[in-house]
Formats: structure tokens, sequence, C-alpha cells
């Protein structure tokens, strides 16, 4: 049986399942919940070439007839033009409102997706089928869905809550490792904001997490009762949610330095960098001991993710462009830089007066 999380939005209420073999249930799982339902599949072509026969055999098993809308894989789809092909591709396939669309990918796919389905006939349900650990852990939860502009990430978007998430640990089996441990330094991530015990047991259990099996299995569920929490306690960012940047004030800058290459860097990977920075700013600030810094990259080092700024291949721009990059960013509000900041492992906080000048010098001395 698999792990069901719940996400306690009241009427908006919807379970994560979370488990081997989920693929072929989605069929029944998705009748049960929206019954008679058509689907349309949003894909891209890796996880197509990958996983989607597993899934169209699931459906066909429960009976729920699919159309696939198929999209070229990586951040550079999350556009306007691709938004266009997907909404474009659930009127041409006729669905109504009861219909449901079916965002089965990686980040990219659930977040182009679900701001399909909530603008497509003024907003139609959805599913989530999540294929990488990062959308696993994290993108697939809570509503956020959106493109990217090109003033800056995530830029345009609306809040679409799905109607079920179907995480098939099995799908991960196909997932490239380089994208795996970037899935993973999402799951760290909740650890460090506020769960100091399971930071702890990564620290111990990371290999199991990593070569599946009950350990991964209980990463996954245990990230997503960390993001259900914070969702359904601030559904919509005006407080307590903005934890979930920790490391993505950063992360986000350095993605755009390296113009969203993913063969630079992946999110997951700009994540963990800026996790690692949120830690050393806090400690120069004086809010946390340098032996919290250290012992957060001494682990993302041990599981291989990169840590520092000169773990990005091909170089960085200087410290005022990056600063450039991070007053760009949405979570700027009238010349303040609001970061997630840190007193120590599990002990993350929004700090929102920090002055730009301590960020500039501090780049320039991490650089
Ligand atoms: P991604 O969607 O690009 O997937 C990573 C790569 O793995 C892609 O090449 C994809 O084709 C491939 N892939 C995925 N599943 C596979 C499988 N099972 N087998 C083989 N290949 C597979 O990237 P991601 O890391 O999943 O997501 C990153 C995106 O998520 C970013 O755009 C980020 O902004 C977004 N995000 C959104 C939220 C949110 O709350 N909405 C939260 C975190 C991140
Ligand atoms: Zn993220």
């Amino acid at each position: 049986e698999p792990v069901k999380v719940e996400v306690g939005l009241g009427e908006r209420a919807y379970d994560i399942l979370i488990g081997p073999g989920l693929l072929g249930r989605a069929g029944a799982e998705i009748a049960a919940r929206l019954p008679g339902a058509r689907v349309a599949v949003v894909t891209d072509e890796n996880v197509a070439a990958a996983q989607l026969p597993v899934l169209q055999a699931g459906l066909e098993a429960g009976g729920v007839s699919s159309t696939v809308i198929t999209v070229p894989p990586g951040e550079k789809t999350k556009s306007f033009s691709h938004l266009e092909t997907v909404v474009d591709g659930i009127l041409a396939a006729k669905l109504e409102r009861r219909d449901a669309v079916i965002a089965f990918g990686g980040g990219v796919v659930g977040d182009l997706t679900g701001f399909a389905a909530g603008i497509a006939r003024r907003g139609m349900p959805f599913v989530q089928v999540p294929t990488s650990l990062l959308a696993q852990v994290d993108s697939s939860v809570g509503g956020k869905t959106g493109i990217n502009s090109p003033r800056g990430k995530n830029l345009v978007g609306v809040f679409h809550q799905p109607k079920l998430v179907l995480a098939d640990t099995e799908a991960l089996d196909t997932l490239p490792v380089r994208e795996f441990r970037a899935g993973y330094a999402e799951v760290a991530k909740y650890g460090l904001i506020d769960r100091p015990d399971f930071f702890a047991w990564l620290e111990k259990n990371w290999q199991a997490v990593f070569a599946g099996g009950a350990a991964r299995i209980e990463a996954i569920a245990e990230a997503c009762r960390a993001k259900a929490d914070v969702v359904a306690r601030d559904e919509f960012e005006t407080g307590d949610r903005a934890l979930l940047n920790l490391g993505h004030t950063f992360g986000h800058a350095l993605e755009a330095a390296v113009q969203y290459d993913g063969a630079r860097l992946v999110h997951g990977e700009g994540v963990a960098i800026g996790m690692a920075l949120a830690h050393r700013f806090s400690t120069r600030m004086n809010l946390a001991s340098p032996d919290d810094a250290a012992r957060v990259e001494a682990h993302l080092k041990a599981v291989g993710l990169p840590w520092r700024m000169a773990d990005v291949p091909g170089g960085l721009p200087d410290a005022e462009a990056l600063l450039g990059f991070i007053a760009q960013d949405k979570k700027v509000s009238r010349g303040t830089l609001t970061f997630i900041l840190t007193h120590g492992v599990g002990k993350s906080f929004v700090a929102r007066d920090v002055p730009a000048s301590e960020v500039l010098s501090f780049l320039k001395e991490n650089h």
C-alpha cells in the first residue's frame, strides 16, 4: 500500500500517494476522484520515452481515455510559447471542465501544465504525476504553477491546486543520477528549514535514499509531510511559506547567471549552492555558528552536490552582476532584500531587511 499524505486545504484538500507501482494504478485512482473524466497527459520527450507506456497502461486499466501532449525537456520549456502549445492541445482534445489534465514529468512539466490547466476554460482539474525526485518532494505539491519571463524565473503564473498527486517511486529508476542528486537538495532543504532530526537522519541514511527501497520512500514521504504542512498553513505565501525559498535567492541568481543552461547548473544544484551560501552568510551576519555552515557544506559535498560558487562550471559573472540578478528576483521589495537566513541547522527564518551592501561584500569574498 502506498504512503498517503493529505494536504489539508479544506474543500480543496487532496492526497499525495507515494510508493512503487502507482503509475499502474493511475486510472483507478483518477477515476475514483474524477468520475468519467477524460484526460490530456502533458509530458516531455525524455519522460515520454522512459515512462509513458507504463502510465498509459495504468490509465487504460482504470478505463480512463487519454491524449498526449509532448513538449521538449528543460527549463526553457517554461515559456509563453510552450504554454500556448499545451493550452491549444487541451482545447484541441475538446476537453471540458469536468475532464482533467495530467502533468507527467519533472517540475518543468508540472509548473507549465498546472498553469495551462489553471487558465484553459478558466480552470480545469489537474493531477500531478511527478517523475523526478524534485517534483515528487516539492514542485508537485502546493499549487504554485507558472512559467519564466525573460525578466526572471517563475514571474508569470497562478495558484492552482491539483486534485491528486501520484508519486510513483519506481518511476525514479530511469531518472539520471545527476537529476536525482539535484532533487535531493530539496529533500535536505526541509531538514535545514525546521526539521533538524530529519537532517541528521539524512546525514546517516542518504546512501540508502539514493539506493532506493524503504529509505527512499520514507525520505519522500517526510519531505511531502513537511511541504504539505507549510502549504496548509500558508497557501498563498503571505508568511511562513516563504521558508521554502531557503537557498533559492542565491540559487535563482546563479541559474539566471548561467542563462538557465542545464548543462552547467540545474535548479536543485543552484539550490544546493544557495543553501550553503545562506548558512555561510548567516554566520557572517553573526546569526549562526560557523560549525553549522560547515556541517551543511560537508553533507552537500558528501552526496556529490555542488556547494560553492566555484563549483559552477564555466565561471560566473562578477559579484556586482550577481547582485543584479538577486535584485531582479521577485523576493525583493522596495530596495531591501528578503532572504531566508538561519540560526543553525533546522532554524531558518525569513529576514526582510538584509542590506544589499552586506550581500555584495559576501559575494565578493565567496566568489
Ligand atoms: P525537469 O522537469 O527539467 O526534470 C529534470 C530532467 O529529468 C528533465 O530532463 C526530464 O526530462 C528528466 N526526467 C524527469 N523524470 C524522469 C524520469 N522518470 N526518467 C527519465 N528522465 C526524467 O526539472 P525538475 O528538477 O524536476 O524541476 C525543476 C523545476 O521545478 C524548475 O523549473 C523549478 O522552478 C520548479 N519548481 C517548482 C516548484 C513549485 O512549487 N511549483 C518548486 C520547486 C521547483
Ligand atoms: Zn526549488
